[in-house]
């Protein structure tokens, strides 16, 4: 780690991943707030923003601007998934070191942007899930797919939430994907006489997406074997449950040249 802070632009400062980010900056002597970029209130200061500490960076609505603007390091962003797609381009592109939490990334998405990532030289980290816990349920479902190919995924989120289902229900899958025997999940012959009883497919299993007020986001999948059934269970009860995981990627993308998917790629 340089003795230097490392300087970090945070994109969606009044979201509530964005201000706790923000919280968490604040609180770490080797991060330093360089600048924001919102939706709204570009030439303001950060200060200036209800509910965020008091500090003094500048608020931008572009974020090419922002980084021409300033010596920034690290952009981590927690905004929408079509803005997210665009400032994880514009960062690479610029040779911004990224670490991206906002979800809604195909795998085509984080092919090409692995691509680009690897023609600009520059590193950025793509995690559907920033919670330590949340990763260890995603390795031990992974671990459980081997055994009991029989398996479904309920994923619950507030009802904020835009895109469904999950990043996380999304990269589960495909982690017991690569070890789980093929296996169309449910009766051969089912049928469904409401749309969307049996929740989306993903390789053969079924994803089940509740959004509610009071949820944060939580995640159970289950599995099914002869006379048994497991449940690997994960919840965040706070968004500071991510803190944690956003700073090992900031700590770990200034040294990167490539683009990394999922903080389990970086836990070991
Ligand atoms: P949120 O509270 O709705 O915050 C999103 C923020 O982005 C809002 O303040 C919004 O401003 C802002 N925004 C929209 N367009 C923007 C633009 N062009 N430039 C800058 N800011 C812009 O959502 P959240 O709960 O913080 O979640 C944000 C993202 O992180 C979502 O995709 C969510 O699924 C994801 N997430 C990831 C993790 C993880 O561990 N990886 C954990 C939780 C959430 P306006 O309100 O003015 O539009």
């Amino acid at each position: 780690m340089s003795e230097q802070p490392i300087q970090i632009i945070v994109a969606g400062p009044r979201g509530k991943m964005g201000s706790e980010t923000i919280r968490m900056i604040s609180e770490t002597d080797h991060f330093q707030l360089a600048a924001v970029v919102d939706s709204k209130n570009g030439g303001k200061r950060v200060a200036d923003l209800q509910g965020l500490p008091k500090l003094d960076a500048a608020v931008y609505e572009d974020l090419q601007q922002c980084i021409d603007e300033s010596n920034a390091d690290v952009l981590i962003d927690f905004t929408t998934p079509e803005v997210g797609k665009d400032h994880a381009k514009i960062a690479v592109k610029h040779r911004l070191r990224a670490v991206i939490g906002t979800s809604g990334f195909t795998e085509n998405d984080v092919r090409e942007l692995s691509k680009l990532a690897e023609q600009n030289d520059t590193g950025i980290i793509i995690a559907p899930n920033f919670a330590i816990g949340a990763v260890l349920m995603m390795k031990f479902s992974k671990l459980a797919a081997k055994y009991f190919p029989a398996v479904e995924i309920i994923e619950q989120h507030h009802d904020g939430k835009l895109d469904a289902p999950s990043g996380t229900a999304v990269k589960t899958a495909e982690m017991m994907a690569e070890v789980r025997e093929a296996k169309k999940q449910g009766h051969p012959d089912e049928s469904e006489s409401l749309e969307g009883a049996r929740g989306a497919e993903m390789a053969g299993m079924r994803i089940h997406s509740v959004r509610l007020p009071g949820l944060v986001a939580h995640q159970e999948v289950i599995f099914g074997g002869d006379s048994e059934t497991l449940k690997i269970r994960h919840d965040s009860i706070h968004r500071k449950s991510f803190m944690s995981g956003v700073k090992l990627a900031v700590e770990t993308v200034v040294g990167l040249n490539v683009l990394v998917y999922g903080l389990d790629e970086i836990l070991e």
